[in-house]
Formats: C-alpha cells, structure tokens, sequence
C-alpha cells in the first residue's frame, strides 16, 4: 500500500524513465547522422536501460496494486551540435532524473514508507553510475578535442557496450 502522492509520483518517473529513452534515441540518430556507430551504439544500449528503469518502476506499481497510468511523453530536444555535446546533455539529463529520484527517496521517508525507500536504493546507485559514466565520457572527449583519429578509437570502444538486464529486472524474471 502506497500513498496517493507517492503512488502519483511514480507514475510520473516511469514517464521520466520513458522520455529518457526518447531522448537518448535521438542522441542515437544523431550520432549515426554523423558516421559515429560506436556512438549510436552506446545511446541504443542507454534507450534499453531507461525502458528497463520504466519496467522496474511499473513492476512495483503493479506489486502494490496499482495500476499504472500512462502519460503523454514530449518531443525531445535534438540540437545536437557534437559528440561532446551529447555528452553534457546527458549529464544535465541525468542530474535531472537523479534529483527526482532523490525527491522520491525524501517523500518515501517522510510518509515512513519503508517499502517504497528499500526500493529506490537501488535507483540512487543506478544514478551515481549514470553521471559518472557521462563524466567519463566528457572527460575523454575533452582530451579528444579535435583529433579524429581519437575520436575513432573512442567510436570502436563504445561499440563495444552491451546491454544487461538490471539486477531488478533479473530477481523480478521479467
Ligand atoms: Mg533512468
């Protein structure tokens, strides 16, 4: 049993998570645009894990017997003006989503909702890793600056990614 507030408020991450996956989408077709397919590979694996966050959350609504309501996902932005740029706009993104979830942990605590503040735990590591990685990335591509040799390398690497279903996912066997 959940609050209605609360109930409320996670509609509205697995709209949040959903909408991430939209916009790391069109990071995706843009960096195809630009021959970059390692790239495009990192944000396709980036869209799987948001609709991953989006399942995980609609699981829980779904084990506290609530049904999920779905909402009207905007247009992203998709200026993209470089590789870098991509970069600094999922960290701005993902400051965003960490913040959210954070005001989901506050929430949880304030209601004394135990139930719902033992799950988020696992979201608040999940975001650390998703700033960091984009840290990473802009710290490279930094370094990168506008050697194409470099930038190619760092293609090759990031075609490398793979998707892995999160822990959530595996003990939920969905
Ligand atoms: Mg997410």
């Amino acid at each position: 049993m959940i609050s209605k507030k609360m109930f409320e408020k996670l509609n509205y991450q697995i709209n949040r998570e959903i909408f991430s996956a939209y916009f790391y989408m069109a990071m995706s077709s843009y960096a195809n645009s630009i021959g970059l397919k390692g790239f495009a590979n990192w944000f396709n694996v980036q869209v799987k894990e948001e609709l991953s966050h989006a399942q995980i959350f609609y699981n829980y609504l779904n084990d506290q017997g609530e049904r999920t309501k779905f909402l009207a996902i905007e247009e992203p932005n998709d200026d993209f003006l470089s590789p870098l740029d991509l970069y600094e706009k999922t960290l701005k993104h993902e400051q965003v989503v960490t913040s959210l979830i954070n005001d989901l942990v506050a929430l949880a605590r304030e209601e004394k909702d135990f139930a719902t503040d033992h799950f988020l735990a696992w979201f608040i590591k999940e975001q650390v890793e998703e700033e960091a990685n984009a840290k990473e990335l802009i710290d490279k591509l930094k370094l990168i600056k506008d050697d194409g040799r470099g930038l190619l390398m760092l293609d090759t690497e990031l075609a490398t990614r793979v998707y892995v279903v999160p822990q959530p996912l595996q003990q939920a066997n969905n």
